[in-house]
């Protein structure tokens, strides 16, 4: 991708987390607002006023309701009901103590991890830095490491195997930042924990003599360019039977969500027409940027007709543009999302249309690109499961499945291998959500490690549970199929 493209660096990801939606909500308002009959012919200040009931982009972040804190009436009802002592049993065997003991002990120097890479921020597929730290750290605790991965310069993966067969668990390392406001989506904090669940993981292993592999792959390029979706289809998540990561946002304190989180679709549009005189000769140019205004102004009118569900947004850029000469080129960078991939699809048809009106309508040649989509993430409800209920009987964690509007390339690793991908939440300040200035200050914070620690425990020993339960991982697999017939 060139410089122009990466600028456009909110493809995936959790920029949208404050814009969470809640179909909940939107029943509960339209049933309100046909109660009180018609609405009064003026708009009162109140009106305009956001509603407590409008639970779209609650500024706090996830915006959690007490009634949704059950994780029990949330998880679909196929789902195994699993005894709470099934998951506390882990936590307390030794395996589990070595895995908590290991990460207590590995906790200063996995936040001075988290912090190099927030310090040395870099964008899509330059992750130079991030790849050459986390890979020594990962050679100093005695995994195999293969750096440049499967063509892809920044990625690598960290192998560990212990005895003979055994299960193969899949952990993924984020590690891209944002152009001009770096590690503004935590990518830093992913990278760390990644790590840490991996080499608790090997200590767990190796003293309590459970065969098994780790695969901790260190993946670029998740804001834009989605590195998983590369690796996916050069095989690098073919030998793994489940695959674990995390992610921070804002919210209340203490909170875990476990729900969905958007597919999207990325477009790169390119017009172009004829630069001209724009005041001697301006009937001789062809208007390339008028064909991007047109194209916006289709698209904002077409905003009122989609879903509360649905996103449409983008940016707008240009070459060589100056004021007297009628611009030759312009280009769109837009993104549609939805909730699942078929809904987004059909959002993106529509979308492709305004593109190809403003050609129409100005005479200017059009190319549309369509990068790789992200899809919806499909948490594997048995570990979703399994998680909820350690981090919320064991470190007293709130636990929901509300989802986030954001989209993540592990949506088509989700679809791909039972996979498990929860959102925790970092202190901030008010509307200092991700892919804000802000957030990056917050992913800085000793507090920020703490939350990325407790999701760190967590997944290890999830996939501790796993490892050591012939019946649950039939069972994790089993429900996994149900998401593959889906897609
Ligand atoms: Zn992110
Ligand atoms: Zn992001």
């Amino acid at each position: 991708m060139g410089p122009e493209t990466e600028d456009g660096h909110t493809t995936g990801c959790f920029g949208g987390f404050k814009l969470r939606f809640s179909r909940k909500s939107l029943a509960t308002r339209t049933l309100s607002t046909s109660r009180s009959g018609l609405a009064p012919s003026k708009p009162s200040e109140k009106m305009l006023a956001p509603s407590q009931h409008f639970d779209f982009g609650v500024p706090s972040g996830w915006g959690l309701s007490a009634e949704q804190s059950s994780l029990d009436s949330f998880l679909p009802p196929y789902t195994t009901q699993m005894n709470a002592s099934r998951t506390n049993g882990v936590v307390d065997s030794m395996a589990g103590k070595t895995i908590n003991s290991v990460l207590d002990e590995l906790e200063p120097e996995l936040y001075q991890l988290s912090m190099d890479i927030h310090d040395h921020p870099e964008i899509a597929f330059q992750e130079r830095y991030a790849r050459d730290t986390l890979t020594a750290f990962m050679r100093r605790h005695k995994f195999n490491v293969t750096s440049g991965y499967l063509g892809l310069e920044t990625a690598w993966r960290a192998e560990y195997s212990y005895g003979n067969g055994g299960k193969v668990i899949g952990i993924n390392s984020e590690m891209d930042a944002l152009e001009r406001i770096g590690h503004a989506c935590g990518h830093n904090l992913i990278a760390a924990s990644g790590c840490g669940i991996a080499v608790a993981l090997k200590a767990a292993l190796e003293t309590h003599d459970i065969p098994g592999r780790i695969i901790l792959l260190g993946t670029p390029a998740e804001e834009g360019g989605g590195g998983k979706i590369i690796l996916l289809q050069r095989g690098a998540y073919d030998d793994m039977d489940f695959c674990l990561m995390s992610h921070p946002g804002p919210g209340p304190l203490y909170s875990f969500d476990i729900g969905a989180t958007t597919a999207v679709q990325t477009f790169e549009v390119e017009y172009l027409g004829k630069g001209a005189h724009a005041g001697a000769a301006p009937w001789e140019g062809i208007n390339a940027l008028d064909a991007a205004f047109l194209a916006y102004s289709s698209l904002s009118v077409l905003r009122q007709q989609m879903q509360p569900t649905h996103r449409s947004h983008g940016i707008v850029q240009g070459r060589d543009w100056i004021s007297n000469v009628i611009p030759d080129n312009a280009r769109l960078r837009w993104q549609v999302r939805a909730p699942t991939y078929d809904e987004m699809s059909i959002l993106a048809q529509r979308v492709r249309k305004c593109f190809e009106a403003a050609a129409l309508a100005t005479g200017c040649s059009v190319s549309i690109d369509e990068e790789p989509p992200y899809q919806d993430l499909k948490n594997n409800p048995i570990l979703a499961r399994i998680f909820g209920q350690i981090v919320q009987t064991q470190y007293g964690q709130n636990v929901t499945t509300n989802g986030s509007a954001a989209s993540t390339d592990f949506g088509n690793v989700s679809y791909y291998l039972p996979a498990l991908h929860p959102l925790y939440t970092i202190p901030t300040e008010p509307h200092g959500g991700n892919h804000t200035p802000a957030f990056t200050k917050a992913s800085a914070t000793k507090e920020a490690h703490a939350a990325s620690m407790i999701a760190t425990r967590g997944l290890a020993l999830t996939a501790l549970c796993v490892l050591q339960d012939d019946a649950l991982f039939l069972e994790m697999k089993a429900s996994s199929v149900a998401f593959r017939s889906v897609s």
